[in-house]
């Protein structure tokens, strides 16, 4: 069954392409149109105002849903329906086709577009207002085009290395029950049905080795390769065995990176500032010293709108210090909150024998179900509370979110006791499993402060 689904992918690439234009002039008209209406008024509906349907389409369905469909059916919003790869494979086709530069290759691109991206989106309010919606994915698109136009031809190179979310799709999709196999002795002795006729060939947009590919983390699920060389098959595969048998042979420290610091770290308190006591306390602090010491400016001077939120007439202004501790509390906390859980999965690693940092990154790893589970979450207080204005309350969303939030616990703790078992003896393991579940539950503590005052 799934072997024809891939293969039915494989036959409609064109009905696929087709798809995509209606999802990308749908994605044009939702960013743009709202930023030339007024913005909406209290009483206004998110079934009758275009900004907050708009609003709603973007933040409170396309991008929470979509980290979900990664973890279930892999990177297919990437390969299928994702506007910005369609518009870039498609200008690719004119490109200048120059060599991918060394830059480009960098790994931490994807942490440091991650992490820029989702604190530059607090600062103008990006989920709020549409003007900063249009700066943040507008900027995304244009600079798609633009490597589109100079590096590789009918590629996807900014999917590949830049794009901002590449990094977390990867992440996510290492959790998904579904790939692309590829059977490497049937890929070698494959042979031409005709010797003399023409070679079998397949375009692998977003540029993934397949005939070594081990798994999804790369892949954009689009179809083209099912059944080339009669090696590859779209396949189910339980959700641990990328993580537990595929990523201990290839650490990634900037993967590392993002899943400790930018999704258990600046994520979280992207979420978390707006309504932190902390941050509230260390304002009225600052403040205060400074009006003792007479300096105004840094509580009299506000910025243009994409710089920081400026909208007087909403009662919506942040001045320098307000922006100025909101970095400050995102970093700390992600900090903080990232440093405690590589500190207890480095005293795991530890605990499984001499000091390895494959093992490191790859018990880091453990965590990516947790830290999905918690970045959804936060999102998805966007779809709840917009739905809440408009009177669609959800009476069981508290329960719903703490089953969420104990079973990617329970499935993290789970991937950490697999993992450690590859390293050391049952008594280690054991040893090494008790800082995983302190790490867990820390972590699963400062997403649970989200929703409940703990
Ligand atoms: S390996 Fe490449 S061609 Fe094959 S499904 Fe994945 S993205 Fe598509």
């Amino acid at each position: 069954m799934l072997r024809e689904i891939g293969d039915w992918l494989m036959r409609n690439q064109r009905a696929i392409r087709a798809t995509q234009w209606i999802v990308v002039v749908a994605y044009l008209a939702l960013l743009v149109a709202p930023t030339l209406l007024p913005l909406p008024s209290r009483t206004a509906h998110l079934w009758t105002n275009l900004t907050l349907f708009a609003q709603f389409v973007f933040w409170g369905l396309w991008w929470p849903f979509v980290l979900l469909s990664t973890v279930l059916v892999g990177r297919m919003w990437c390969g299928l329906l994702c506007p910005e790869g369609a518009i870039t494979e498609a200008v690719s086709q004119h490109s200048r086709g120059l060599a991918i530069p060394r830059w480009m290759r960098w790994k931490g691109w994807p942490f440091v577009a991650f992490a820029a991206t989702t604190i530059y989106g607090q600062m103008i309010s990006v989920y709020q207002y549409p003007k900063p919606a249009l700066v943040i994915l507008g900027f995304s698109t244009v600079a798609a085009i633009a490597t589109a136009l100079l590096w590789g031809r009918n590629k996807r190179v900014w999917c590949r290395f830049l794009c901002p979310v590449t990094g977390v799709f990867a992440v996510l999709a290492k959790l998904a029950p579904l790939h692309f196999r590829v059977d490497s002795q049937a890929w070698d002795s494959w042979r031409k049905p005709h010797p003399r006729g023409p070679a079998q060939l397949v375009n692998c947009a977003p540029l993934v080795p397949i005939r070594t590919m081990k798994g999804g983390s790369a892949c954009h699920m689009c179809g083209r390769c099912s059944g080339y060389r009669g090696a590859v098959t779209l396949a189910r595969r339980s959700p641990n065995h990328e993580i537990v048998h595929v990523a201990g042979s290839d650490p990634r420290p900037m993967e590392t990176m993002l899943i400790l610091f930018g999704l258990l770290g600046i994520a979280a308190a992207a979420f978390h500032w707006s309504g932190s006591a902390i941050y509230v306390e260390v304002k009225q602090t600052l403040a205060e010293w400074l009006v003792d010491h007479g300096v105004m400016w840094p509580l009299e001077t506000v910025a243009p709108w994409w710089i920081l939120t400026n909208y007087p007439d909403l009662n919506d202004v942040m001045t320098l210090l307000d922006g100025a501790v909101l970095l400050g509390y995102i970093l700390v906390m992600a900090i903080g909150a990232g440093g405690a859980v590589a500190a207890c999965v480095a005293l795991s690693t530890r605990l499984l024998g001499r000091w390895s940092s494959a093992r490191f990154h790859h018990l880091v790893q453990s965590l990516i179900p947790l830290a999905a589970c918690g970045v959804f979450l936060g999102l998805s207080m966007t779809t709840v509370s917009l739905l809440r204005n408009d009177g669609i309350v959800f009476s069981l969303i508290g329960p719903l979110r703490a089953a969420m939030l104990i079973g990617a616990g329970v499935w993290s703790l789970w991937l950490g006791w697999q993992i450690a078992g590859l390293y050391g003896s049952a008594a280690r393991r054991v040893v090494a499993l008790l800082p995983l579940i302190v790490a867990v539950a820390a972590s699963g503590a400062v997403w649970a402060r989200l929703f409940w005052s703990l």
